[in-house]
């Protein structure tokens, strides 16, 4: 079984202080993602940054992402539905303290389509985490996003090198439920 993984979407990412203007690029190939995945009965999982006051990570990068502001809201165009999983996090990793490999083993899950931003950071260490626990790793290059292109590549380049990471685009991945 196969899932979608959808990090950190949201305002502040796209559009708000951590935003890279490069987000936008991506929407379109997620959300056919999303629509191919809800037509093949493939679970579409959110891992949303959603920090509180006390978050080390703040330190770092400021305020950003507060659970239950604007910011840590999933941008419109690619809105969770009834059905889909959100989970919550406080850091990098969507599966650190969130639940989310639990919630894995309860679906059957053997692979993991990770998109979303950015590709250097929430995603590679979610790549890390998924690998560590024996996940098949799958990533659209169309559908993840950094602040730069080199930083985009170089996260690709570290989630293909380190954890045999699947780097494909959105349409092989579309064909693929289509034809199963
Ligand atoms: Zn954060």
């Amino acid at each position: 079984m196969e899932v979608v993984i959808i990090i950190d979407m949201l305002k502040e990412f796209v559009a708000g202080k951590l935003k890279t203007e490069r987000a936008m690029r991506i929407v379109p190939n997620i959300k056919r993602l999303i629509q191919s995945a809800r037509d093949h009965g493939v679970p579409i999982i959110y891992t949303n940054d959603a920090h509180l006051p006390v978050d080390f990570e703040l330190t770092k990068w400021g305020k950003h992402a507060m659970k239950g502001t604007k910011g840590a809201e999933v941008i419109p165009q690619l809105k969770p539905t009834t059905g889909d999983y959100v989970l919550e996090k406080r850091t990098y990793s969507g599966f650190f303290e969130t639940g989310l490999d639990p919630l894995l083993r309860k679906l059957r899950v053997d692979t993991i389509v990770l998109t979303g931003l950015y590709a250097d950071v929430c995603l590679q260490h979610t790549a890390a985490d998924a690998f560590f626990r024996g996940y098949q790793i799958v990533v659209p290059k169309d559908a993840t996003e950094a602040a730069s292109e080199q930083e985009l590549q170089q996260g690709l380049r570290y989630v293909k090198k380190m954890y045999d990471a699947e780097i494909t685009e959105t349409d092989t991945i579309v064909k693929r439920w289509t034809k199963a």
